[in-house]
């Protein structure tokens, strides 16, 4: 999952940034509005950290312009201070979510697991497909109940299928997804992650549909 972070604070921005890595998250950092709603205008995001009060353009009118563009993904707003009625203006400018400063980091990363998994379709924070369970909280995968050891990438390479279960999922859309703009992308990088995973895991979970990408089913076999 490829995350956009709008803070202006460059020590809450390096710590969010930090926080958001270690959870296993793609991040791109903006340090400004221009540069934030470029961002958010140009690049696919699975959602959005937006602080409301930055330079050059603010986090309210930042928001106004991607709903009227017709960006839909989910956006958590930081509020500098609780007051209600700053709450009120992100929420109708098209917020999802917000967090007041100061905050814990464990919050925000729940908040983000939350919005990630509604705006995908998943009601709990476990994922599961067939054998094989994700912990969203815990970053633990197993099958059939044995612990898989993944590194970094294959976690967030199966997060992201699993997350988007019941649908393909082509490799270009798992580059934009997986890795931050910075990041040296090389698509044939995709195809040996999947053939790690896939070793690692040791059965059938991610189908190839020729020409088009992966597939991974959604749910579990349910005795009717
Ligand atoms: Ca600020």
């Amino acid at each position: 999952m490829r995350l956009l972070l709008v803070e202006d604070d460059r020590n809450l921005n390096r710590q969010i940034a930090a926080a958001l890595a270690d959870a296993g998250y793609a991040v791109d950092k903006a340090f400004d509005g221009q540069e934030g709603q470029f961002l958010g205008e140009t690049e696919p995001y699975d959602a959005v950290i937006l602080d409301l009060g930055l330079p050059a353009i603010d986090g309210v009118s930042i928001l106004t312009n991607w709903r009227r563009d017709g960006r839909k993904m989910p956006v958590l707003i930081l509020t500098a201070r609780d007051r209600w009625s700053d709450k009120v203006q992100g929420f109708d400018a098209g917020a999802d979510d917000y967090l007041a400063k100061p905050f814990h980091m464990e919050e925000l990363l729940a908040r983000i697991r939350a919005l990630l998994r509604r705006a995908t379709g998943h009601a709990t924070s476990e994922l599961v497909s067939g054998s094989v369970r994700l912990d969203t909280r815990s970053g633990r995968v197993s099958v059939d109940g044995t612990p898989i050891k993944l590194t970094s990438h294959e976690y967030r390479l199966l997060s992201y299928l699993m997350h988007h279960s019941g649908r393909i999922v082509s490799r270009g859309e798992l580059t934009e997804h997986l890795y931050d703009q910075d990041f040296d992308r090389d698509s044939n990088t995709i195809e040996v992650f999947v053939g790690r995973l896939r070793k690692k895991l040791g059965v059938e979970l991610i189908q190839t549909v020729r020409g088009l990408g992966y597939l991974v089913e959604a749910g579990s076999p349910q005795a009717a």
